[in-house]
């Protein structure tokens, strides 16, 4: 608020400055200029308020590339890949694409030169403005690029062929130890998040993966578990001077509404944070999507993936990843399927769903009667517009999960070399009674308890 007050009265200051000089246009000689502290000798007048300056004199002042077209009336100015554009005798004006409206006069030509708004320009490229009524000085401040913090962008470090990374490893009961549901397939220096649960995010950060590097995010399904840190991956990676430019999203149907819902419900966020400094490219541009409807085979990144359907209690795709001679299967949730066998056939490293224990408690407790409450004064009592159908409360976990026989059955048929076990359930599960169970089974891979942030790679 403070903050707010002060930037206000300064305004006004303007404001009543501008006032005094208001309805002429007042001679160069004295209206003055100054640039980083540098006398702007080119030309300057006041109209309607404003400060016009000369597009020559900006290009020298500022170093920056300027151009006129005198058949569209445009001047486009460029520098450090922010580009601002005038029509002349128009208040409307773009940075980088991006429309703004000027206050007071537009852009104008005087004698054939093209006069450009000083304070429009300055604040583009980050500069400050100060206007001194009495000595009609206006005062033009850029930080200088030694005085800004270094900011390189964070790099992907590369992997010899596949690495699979299990972010999170726990289902819907929250875990201290793990996030939800999320695992990150790294080829060389490509990458591929798939799913994205609730602190998955985090997840990345710990594993020493910058989230805005990530820019192949595919969805299993979309369970809670597996999408509620959608938000924080795609506004967190993009926001920020180094953030990620465009987004490449996969999963069944329900992907593209969540992108939209996001971009809806925080859409005066977003624009905000635009207009600030942010480009729209990466969460409003350059965002492609790809919903499956049933198997298929693509290619992102130079990488072969190919889906199956799985047997869940909604929409579910497993994904296979095959480049240079290696493979690497995640099943999202699923019960038994034969088709995850068939996409896993022969796969170096298949990343599975394994919530059931080993010995089974395959039933949800049915939850007791839970009352309804009176709403707290001044409430409002919330209502959802359909009622839950609990008909199959209590159902049996197995009609979404598979037993852990069903899952050494399935590794088993497809002859996959390293297994890694995740959405592990609550009570967990340990690597030595595991791999007894899987040998019993007659699984003759490895088998391996996901950790969190645990790093496997195919040799
Ligand atoms: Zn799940
Ligand atoms: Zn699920």
């Amino acid at each position: 608020m403070k903050h707010f007050f002060r930037k206000a009265a300064s305004f006004l200051i303007l404001i009543l400055a501008f006032t005094g000089a208001l309805g002429y246009a007042s001679a160069g000689a004295d209206t003055k200029v100054t640039i980083d502290g540098k006398p702007f000798s080119d030309s300057a007048v006041i109209i309607n308020g404003t400060v016009l300056v000369s597009m020559d004199g900006l290009e020298k002042a500022m170093e920056l590339e300027a151009v006129f077209d005198s058949q569209t009336q445009s001047a486009v100015l460029k520098k450090n890949h922010t580009a601002v554009q005038f029509i002349m005798q128009k208040l409307e004006y773009k940075v980088n694409g991006n429309s703004r409206m000027l206050k007071g006069s537009t852009p104008t030509l005087l004698s054939g030169t093209p006069m450009l708004p000083l304070r429009a320009v300055a604040e583009a490229y980050g500069g400050t403005v100060t206007w001194t009524p009495e000595t009609k000085t206006a005062v033009v401040h850029f930080q200088k690029a030694d005085a800004l913090p270094t900011l390189s962008a964070p790099k992907v470090e590369p992997v010899d062929g596949f690495q699979v990374v299990t972010i999170g490893t726990s289902g819907p009961p929250l875990s201290p130890t793990s996030t939800w549901s999320s695992t990150l397939v790294q080829y060389q220096d490509k990458l591929f998040l798939v799913d994205c649960g609730g602190g998955a995010t985090y997840g990345l950060l710990n594993a020493g993966i910058a989230p805005s590097l990530v820019k192949n995010m595919l969805f299993t399904h979309h369970h809670a578990d597996h999408d509620t840190d959608y938000f924080t991956f795609a506004i967190g990676g993009w926001n920020g001077p180094t953030g990620r430019r465009a987004l490449n999203l996969v999963g069944p149907a329900g992907t593209m509404e969540l992108h939209e819902i996001m971009m809806d419900y925080y859409k005066e966020d977003l624009q905000y944070r635009i207009q600030y400094s942010l480009p729209p490219q990466g969460i409003a541009k350059n965002v492609f999507i790809k919903e499956l409807n049933g198997p298929e085979t693509f290619t992102l990144d130079g990488v072969s993936i190919s889906t199956a359907e799985m047997t869940h209690t909604i929409d579910t795709f497993a994904y296979r990843f095959d480049a240079g001679g290696q493979s690497v299967v995640v099943s999202g949730d699923t019960t038994y399927d034969a088709d995850l066998a068939k996409l896993a056939k022969n796969a170096d490293i298949l990343v599975i769903d394994a919530h059931i224990p080993l010995t089974g408690a395959t039933v949800i407790p049915v939850m007791p009667q839970i009352p309804e409450l009176a709403a707290p004064e001044g409430f409002t009592t919330f209502k959802i517009e359909q009622e839950p159908d609990l008909s199959s409360s209590g159902a049996s976990l197995t009609r979404a999960h598979a037993t852990m026989e069903e899952v050494a059955k399935m590794a088993k048929d497809a002859g996959v070399k390293k297994l890694i076990l995740t959405h592990l359930p609550p009570s967990g599960l340990k690597q030595g009674e595991v791999e007894e169970f899987f040998k019993a089974s007659g699984f003759e891979g490895t088998v391996i308890v996901g950790k969190t942030l645990g790093k496997y790679t195919v040799k």
